[in-house]
């Protein structure tokens, strides 16, 4: 599968926000978006027009793709799934996006970024009612424990997770016991659950042209 591997700051000049990518840089005076809010690029300062329809629609797409770093089939096929789950189409995509692992790793604060989470889960630090799972986008279910691995605890960017974790709003669907490393899923999230700049109406739009 394709990887991007530029600058991940660069994601977030294109959109013009702050997609919290980074960990703790993203909280720090060294993010590029505190000097450089712009478009990457030659011409990234002079394109000041205002995005509307498409434009508009393709944008936040775009932008949550990128906050949950999947791939454009991927994305495209939590879409296809969330329109024929029974519910409001957007919230049913936000929603499973939320119930990947990798981001309910993030979430219980055991990475300071979905990245991080991500390679965590991949290098099978991670287990899911006491087996090891490594797979990124696997979907949680209620009920379910998620735990680091006994062996793992010790990893220097579980200590600076732990930090970062103290700062952030652990969401209501999800309980966690710090001290044994790990959490639990108590319902699955719900639209209001979900903090995030994204308008999913207009994905929904979309992708039903
Ligand atoms: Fe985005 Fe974080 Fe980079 Fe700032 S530091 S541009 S918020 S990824």
């Amino acid at each position: 599968m394709a990887r991007y591997t530029d600058p991940v700051c660069r994601l977030c000049r294109r959109e013009g926000m702050k997609l919290f990518l980074k960990g703790t840089k993203c909280f720090s005076d060294k993010c590029p978006i505190e000097k450089r809010n712009f478009a990457p690029g030659q011409h990234g300062k002079d394109r000041k027009a205002k995005i509307v329809g498409y434009g508009l629609q393709l944008r936040e797409k775009q932008k949550t793709k990128r906050i949950y770093f999947t791939q454009e089939g991927q994305f495209r096929n939590y879409f296809e799934k969330a329109a024929r789950t029974r519910g409001v189409t957007g919230e049913m995509l936000l929603q499973q996006l939320e119930r990947r692992l990798d981001n309910v790793v993030y979430r219980l604060g055991f990475g300071t970024s979905r990245r991080q989470a991500r390679q965590l889960v991949r290098h099978g630090h991670v287990h899911v009612d006491g087996r090891k799972v490594n797979i990124p986008s696997y979907e949680v279910n209620v009920g379910e424990e998620i735990m680091i691995r006994e062996s793992s605890r010790k990893l220097p960017i579980l200590e600076q997770a732990k930090e970062f974790a103290s700062h952030q709003n652990l969401p209501n669907w999800l309980e966690i016991d710090r001290d044994n490393y790990k959490g639990r899923v108590l319902a699955l999230p719900k639209r209001e659950d979900i903090q995030l700049p994204v308008n999913e109406q207009l994905i929904v739009e979309l992708y039903s042209k």
